[in-house]
């Protein structure tokens, strides 16, 4: 028997923007005399699910902001939910079991659960067990199974758990003074040092919190989360923001925390760090914004496989109805293509710092994907392109127009999004804008924030659309959608993208080629031309000093384990982007 679930999701619910509760006026139940659709203590519509019936899928439909689910679910699926929020909201399936000495990570779309799983997990939310079980509940809930021992020592409070939220950019808002205060207050392990050592933010230790960038930010929240004297570390976005050299080292010290005592749990989007960082993996699916369902955890590669293919095959359980596939596709030469700008003998300089761009171009018609650290310059070049800045010498060819997305985005203005942004059908429909128009600009979360940003971004008349760090914030199947559209619209258009990107999938599945910067940042950098993927991403790898391979099934990217044998045979054979 199935068993019918209607939530509506209160973020998305703007009853002055639908013309005053559409839902109320529109509902077949309600005209029927039923109070399927109400208005709630919150001003939000609430739905009564006992009498919604499958009539109500019209009312799903005209509802202008996407906020009402009806869905259909097994009702062995539903039995015993761990929380739900409200009567009318979201709810939560079961949970992610951390396991000690291990790390497992949480993949899932943005909207499934993911965060609410690590705040039951983190005792910040109790759970109500769809009704009012409490948090002692969950042990009946668990038992039997192998996570019981850690609910157990968690219901006992014998389980410290340390927490990392997803957003950095809020730390300034609630915490003032310099990096030092912040982790002295944190240090219960006294390994200050240490950690700020693998973290590299020594140097930066007496800065005030305000002035941090945002990957300097990233790095001092982890520091705190791991400082803390904790059974289990969780870890919500921990890369974002961070070039890949220093998601990598990031990476590597979250999983130094691991011992027989310790669990970590990491919330990661960037498939080829969740690949490197985890050892298994928990899927979540279900439909995003009304019910999340947690998978087993499974060995890190498997999972992240199956998550792909869209169907889990221990559970039997198809949750997408595409596959999302990553092709070994010959990467046409695009260095023969016409340059949109080109560059000889540039330098520029800004106090210490020295930028030099000896020659080349970028083709039109393509997606140029920038490779570098953060602080070698990737903005300065850029602002030169743009003819915003002139370089002390040398000479840029083309007088392009150039639309940027920055990397950190913020607005204070409460203005409305449809206000901002003035777009056409296709983009709306792909970046599935229309929920967001009538919310305010201050009020979007971070992932709303960068498709409004991006489409800001590419709705604008420019010969160059700049975007920096696209992905951040955004899940997986998100950041898929974008590069198959920035492509497609770059190709109709002739016009020309050039993306900076630490998510090296993302990179391999948007990019037509490659700029690569190196350097010493702070200090100098220096560009390179436009280079095939394949001669792009060798140098950039061989400057990380580590090598990719394709996964056997999935064909995505995957960092080959320093010194085994691929990464031996490929170093040796001069071919560190695949075999
Ligand atoms: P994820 O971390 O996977 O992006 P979340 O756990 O943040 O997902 O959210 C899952 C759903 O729960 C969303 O629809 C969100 O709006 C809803 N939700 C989160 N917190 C609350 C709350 N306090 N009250 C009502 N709904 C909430
Ligand atoms: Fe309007 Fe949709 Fe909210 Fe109903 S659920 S009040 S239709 S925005």
């Amino acid at each position: 028997m199935d068993k019918r679930i209607a939530v509506i999701e209160k973020d998305k619910c703007n009853p002055t923007g639908c013309g005053g509760y559409l839902c109320i006026r529109v509902s077949p139940g309600n005209r029927m005399g039923k109070e399927v659709f109400v208005i709630g203590p919150d001003g939000k519509a609430k739905v009564n699910e006992e009498v919604c019936t499958d009539a109500e899928s019209v009312t799903v439909k005209k509802c202008p902001f996407g906020a009402i689910h009806m869905v259909n679910l097994p009702e062995r699926l539903v039995e015993k939910p761990v929380h739900r929020f409200g009567s009318d909201g979201f709810i939560l399936y079961s949970l992610p079991s951390p396991s000690f000495g291990c790390v497992t990570g949480i993949l899932g779309v943005n909207g499934i659960g993911k965060s609410t799983a690590v705040k039951v997990l983190s005792r910040l939310i109790e759970p109500n067990l769809g009704s009012d079980g409490g948090f002692e509940g969950l042990l009946d809930y668990f038992r039997g199974s192998s996570a019981q021992l850690f609910f157990e020592r968690l219901v006992k409070g014998q389980i410290r758990v340390s927490y990392k939220p997803q957003a950095v950019d809020i730390i300034p808002k609630q915490f003032s003074g310099s990096v030092r205060n912040l982790l002295e207050r944190a240090d219960e392990r006294h390994a200050l040092k240490d950690v700020c050592h693998a973290l590299e933010i020594s140097e930066i230790l007496d800065n005030d919190i305000a002035s941090l960038s945002g990957g300097e930010l990233q790095r001092v929240a982890i520091a705190a989360a791991s400082l803390k004297n904790a059974s289990v570390y969780f870890f919500d976005e921990p890369t974002s923001f961070l070039d890949i050299s220093q998601r990598i080292k990031a990476s590597r010290f979250i999983r130094s925390l691991v011992n027989d005592d310790t669990a970590v749990m990491v919330v990661e989007h960037d498939l080829v760090i969740l690949d490197y960082i985890a050892d298994f993996v928990c899927v979540m699916y279900g439909e995003a914004g009304a019910y999340g369902i947690v998978s087993q955890s499974k060995p890190a590669r498997n999972a992240v496989n199956s998550y792909l293919s869209g169907y889990l095959k221990e559970e039997n359980m198809r949750f997408r109805n595409y596959e999302i596939k990553f092709s070994e596709r010959a990467h046409e030469s695009v260095l023969n293509r016409n340059p949109v700008v080109s560059w000889d003998g540039v330098v520029k300089r800004l106090g210490s710092f020295t930028l030099s761009a000896p020659s080349g171009s970028i083709p039109k018609g393509r997606v140029i994907g920038i490779l570098g650290p953060n602080g070698i310059g990737k903005t300065t070049f850029v602002r030169m392109l743009a003819g915003v800045d002139a370089p002390d010498s040398g000479s840029i060819s083309g007088n392009v127009k150039v639309a940027y997305k920055p990397q950190y985005l913020s607005f204070a203005s409460d203005a409305l999004v449809e206000s901002y942004l003035k777009v056409d059908e296709v983009l709306s429909h792909r970046l599935n804008l229309a929920p967001l128009m009538k919310k305010k600009l201050n009020e979007l979360s971070g992932g709303e924030l960068q498709r409004v940003a991006i489409a800001h971004c590419l709705s604008r008349d420019a010969d160059l659309y700049l975007l920096d760090e696209p992905s951040a914030y955004l899940d997986v199947e998100q950041r898929l959608v974008i590069s198959k559209f920035l492509r497609e619209r770059m190709e109709s258009s002739g016009k020309t993208a050039l993306v900076v990107e630490h998510d090296l999938v993302f990179i391999d599945y948007l990019s037509d080629g490659l700029i690569v910067f190196d350097g010493v940042p702070a200090r100098s950098g220096v560009v390179s031309s436009t280079f095939s993927m394949e001669d792009g991403m060798n140098r950039f790898l061989g400057m990380l000093n580590i090598t990719l391979r394709r996964d056997a099934d999935s064909l995505r990217p995957r960092i080959n384990k320093p010194d085994s044998r691929l990464d031996r045979e490929q170093k040796d054979a001069g071919k560190l982007y695949y075999r």
